[in-house]
């Protein structure tokens, strides 16, 4: 493997490479699985970080994207209509949004999650007046300067150089049992005014993906959105990896019946992995004139195809019920691993196909999750100290391959605790 990585070392910074924990070069994948230039398979519970729900090259959008670039269609439009950005915003609208009773006016933010972040923070200082936004220890929105600086993550932080601005970190509603957050943001908003200034918006994760797999519970959202309204704060829930399905129904707040002023959603949303984001904003709230906000990709032809297709999957309740079905069996399955292994010190995380084992002990985790790779099975970590081991598998993927995926998973952690 060490010579499959020197392309990358030669011409990239290896410090900089994120993937280091994968040190092979990969060329096919189908549905949850991806094979390496040596033709080695894996089972991939990582599934691009979110952003392949509907798996790697799904087979209707495959034959609908191959089709549509024979054809001559549009790649490139920049913010024209095209027919495949007019058949999405009515799929989106017909398929999600009005089943749902939803109103959204959506908007194309740019092509990844940290856009439609940025776009969701400044529509709130728009809106608002104010400059400030309470964001959540633990929290992760995303890695340019405004998203970076509701992220709730000293290291990313420290990548930035100086301290960044305008948020205020409180704390989320984690597995801390004697903590009342809701109390501690409300006391300091009652305060506010006073010294400290009312914050434009709160903004959140309902299961934060990269700050551990934490679930937030149904009451403790139900709650965050009285305080919005109570104090006339933005509520805006950052879907871009738990929404599009991850947690069991397609935005992941449906379970807590709150309606965000604004919803970001991102990496599935593109259906095959292409880049797009979307920005969901209450009509009362669509405040931009023409080209207050915009940007060259905004809108990606592909993504539009790909997205209409992988919205067919909401059209009835049968796609949904599997992911719960799936998830019940995941979560039976870490529980098992979870007590088979003492030592782990293990704690089950998450919600929906979007779960997590929260190890003890430095670099545990993470020596698991390079085992699994050796075996056959791409999982991450999560967490401020990587101390989760995160399971992100692709929504379609089948009993097999969930079971086996977890086999190889409970072999690693054998292998690492022997
Ligand atoms: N918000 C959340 C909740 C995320 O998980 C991520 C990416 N991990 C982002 C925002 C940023 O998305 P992107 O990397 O596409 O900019």
């Amino acid at each position: 493997s060490n010579a499959k990585m020197e392309t990358f070392e030669k011409l990239e910074s290896a410090v900089r490479s994120y993937s280091r924990g994968w040190p092979t070069v990969f060329e096919k994948a189908k549905g949850y699985k991806i094979w390496d230039i040596d033709g080695k398979e894996y089972i991939d519970f990582f599934a691009g970080a979110g952003a392949l729900n509907y798996g790697h090259n799904n087979d209707e959008m495959q034959e609908k994207l191959i089709e549509y670039i024979k054809n001559d269609g549009i790649l490139h439009s920049l913010d024209m209509g095209t027919t495949p950005r007019k058949k999405f915003l009515e799929a989106f609208q017909e398929i999600i949004l009005t089943p749902r009773n939803l109103d959204y006016k959506v908007m194309f933010p740019g092509p990844t999650g940290t856009n439609s972040v940025e776009s969701a923070l400044k529509i709130a200082r728009k809106v608002t007046g104010r400059d400030t936004v309470i964001s959540f220890t633990n929290a992760f929105h995303g890695m340019t300067i405004g998203s970076l600086s509701v992220t709730g993550n000293s290291f990313k932080r420290h990548g930035a150089g100086i301290p960044l601005h305008h948020s205020v970190s409180m704390p989320f509603d984690e597995y801390v049992e004697d903590q009342d957050s809701i109390a501690y943001i409300e006391r300091f908003l009652e305060d506010s005014g006073s010294g400290v200034a009312l914050p434009a918006a709160i903004i959140l994760e309902t299961v934060q993906g990269e700050g551990g797999i934490n679930a937030a519970r149904m009451e403790w959202l139900r709650k965050i959105e009285r305080i919005c309204r109570r104090f006339n704060i933005l509520l805006i829930v950052d879907d871009v990896q738990a929404g599009c399905g991850r947690t069991g129904t397609f935005f992941s707040f449906e379970p807590a019946g709150i309606n965000p002023d604004v919803v970001c959603l991102s990496k599935s949303i593109g259906g095959a992995g292409l880049p797009m984001a979307l920005t969901l904003i209450k009509p009362e709230y669509d405040q931009w004139g023409p080209g207050e906000h915009n940007g060259t990709f905004r809108g990606n032809n592909l993504a539009f195809i790909a997205a209409t297709e992988a919205l067919n999957n909401w059209k009835s309740d049968t796609f949904s019920n599997e992911i719960k079905r799936k998830a019940a069996l995941l979560k039976t399955r870490i529980t098992e691993i979870i007590q088979a292994y003492p030592e782990l010190k293990g704690e089950a995380r998450g919600r929906g196909l979007m779960q997590g084992i929260a190890t003890c002990g430095e670099g545990l985790a993470s020596e698991i999750c390079a085992e699994s790779f050796k075996r056959g099975l791409i999982v991450e970590t999560s967490g401020p100290k990587d101390e989760v081991v995160k399971f992100l598998p692709p929504l379609i993927i089948d009993e097999e391959g969930l079971k086996n995926g977890l086999s190889i998973l409970e072999e690693s952690i054998n292998h690492v605790l022997s």
